[in-house]
């Protein structure tokens, strides 16, 4: 539903100003970011202590009073939670009274197909749109402008992205000179030439989307003779981006490649600078740390589970909570002079396992590794079936000779997996996304 003119100029105001603050946070002190940080600690724990069932249920059980809680640090003195376990009971995470105001039940498909909500309140929800302030400086490095510019999605309808966009128009009342020109596209929904032809005559100064999807457009265009506008920029988030399709538009077609890292349950966790080296975490708003699988922080330099805390939101509390993602801290810190911690890697879904008969799993990363070595395939997605049979879909980019490929896909497939499953290989144009629109390396249907 629509606001009224009234509330969405005080709710526009309320925004101006946190974004003309946000221009400045990414350089603060450490001591003054965690400062923020810790208010937020206090203030959030403060909330979920006294309207919040399960947090008020588990720091009972565990002797715990809000102020046993000064920094980030002790957020792990909560029980560490995940995606199933809020999903059992999402309400024990909403304030049972002293309702937040309304924001917007974002609704998410998992890569199990799995629709998950979550409900964010109004004022975590503009935070978050200020938040972006942080990475719209990044863009104005190659765009040259802040506000003004051409921006085309190529999103899915009713992604997590366009809910949240449409909760923005519905809100907010934005003049049109400050605002961007946007124009958004569900990518794969009309022919190649058609999409293309779009975006030519748009012209975007930026182009976003999702990473599998970039890359592959442009190489898609190339193989066929056809010529795409360049952006100054194209940025990407949701998922990740092949290094050689990165590696394409970066060095091939001179447009700088940025990511973002974000999620349903904390929004904006971290955006790339004009380095492009490593993602800045926002700690002010949500706290992460690295975590080993039995949930103990890890030092920086070392992979782990991330595992965050959103501090801004009230309408879904979650705190200690295991995103599902692997990550590594970077231990230096960024030339570019920003003071927000970067994290070095992302280094995909922990739950992107292949299950062996055995016992063990190997992860997603771990297979590509071996077998794009082996292979010199760059653009491959394993499918387990069972224990006992694979199938292989990889993209030949114009390869000398496929067979040798498939023979040696198949080989160190079976050497990694240490047993002598049937394996299959078939080769495709392009790999393909799953129903949340992102392309996974590695999809197993065994049930572990
Ligand atoms: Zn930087």
């Amino acid at each position: 539903m629509r606001s009224s003119f009234a509330s969405r100029l005080a709710w526009s105001a309320y925004t101006v100003a946190q974004a003309a603050m946000e221009s400045r946070i990414p350089w603060d002190s450490t001591e003054s970011l965690l400062r923020r940080q810790n208010r937020r600690v206090r203030r959030i724990i403060r909330f979920a202590w006294e309207h919040v069932p399960f947090y008020r249920r588990e720091m009972v059980a565990r002797g715990l009073h809000p102020e046993d809680f000064r920094s980030a640090a002790d957020l792990d003195l909560l029980p560490l939670i995940d995606g199933q376990i809020y999903a059992r009971n999402p309400h024990l995470f909403q304030p049972q009274d002293a309702l937040p105001t309304a924001g917007l039940v974002l609704q998410s498909s998992g890569t199990s197909g799995s629709t998950k909500q979550l409900r964010h309140d109004r004022r975590s929800l503009l935070l978050a749109l200020a938040h972006g302030h942080r990475q719209r400086h990044v863009l104005a490095h190659f765009t040259g402008r802040v506000t003004g510019y051409r921006e085309l999605n190529l999103v899915r309808d009713g992604s997590v992205a366009s809910q949240i966009r449409s909760f923005y128009e519905d809100h907010l009342w934005t003049p049109r000179r400050v605002d961007l020109t946007r124009v958004v596209l569900t990518p794969g929904e009309l022919p190649l030439d058609a999409e293309i032809a779009r975006i030519n005559d748009f012209m975007p100064d930026v182009l976003m989307g999702y990473g599998s999807y970039l890359g592959a457009l442009f190489l898609s265009a190339a193989r066929r003779g056809l010529i795409i506008h360049r952006p100054k920029a194209a940025v990407y988030g949701a998922d990740s981006m092949p290094a050689p399709d990165r590696a394409y538009l970066e060095t091939e077609l001179g447009i700088p490649v940025i990511s973002t890292y974000q999620s349903t349950e904390a929004l904006r966790i971290g955006f790339q600078c004009e380095l492009r080296r490593g993602l800045h975490v926002s700690i002010d708003a949500v706290a992460v740390r690295i975590a080993d699988a039995g949930g103990r922080t890890v030092p920086p330099g070392q992979p782990g589970d991330v595992i965050i805390s959103n501090l801004t939101n009230r309408a879904t509390v979650l705190l200690n909570y295991r995103l599902g993602d692997v990550a590594v801290f970077g231990s230096e810190p960024c030339p570019c002079g920003r003071t927000l911690p970067v994290i070095d890697s992302l280094e995909g879904r922990s739950d992107d396992l292949i299950h062996l008969a055995d016992g063990r799993s190997l992860h997603a990363l771990q297979v590509m590794r071996r077998l794009r070595t082996a292979s010199s395939v760059e653009r491959i997605q394993v499918v387990q079936q069972d224990h006992q049979s694979f199938s292989i879909l990889a993209v030949d980019a114009g390869l000398p000779d496929r067979k040798a490929a498939s023979s040696a896909l198949v080989a160190e497939l079976s050497s990694l997996t240490g047993s002598h499953p049937s394996i299959s290989v078939e080769w495709v144009d392009a790999l393909p996304a799953g129903a949340n629109g992102k392309t996974r390396l590695v999809i197993s249907n065994l049930r572990s």
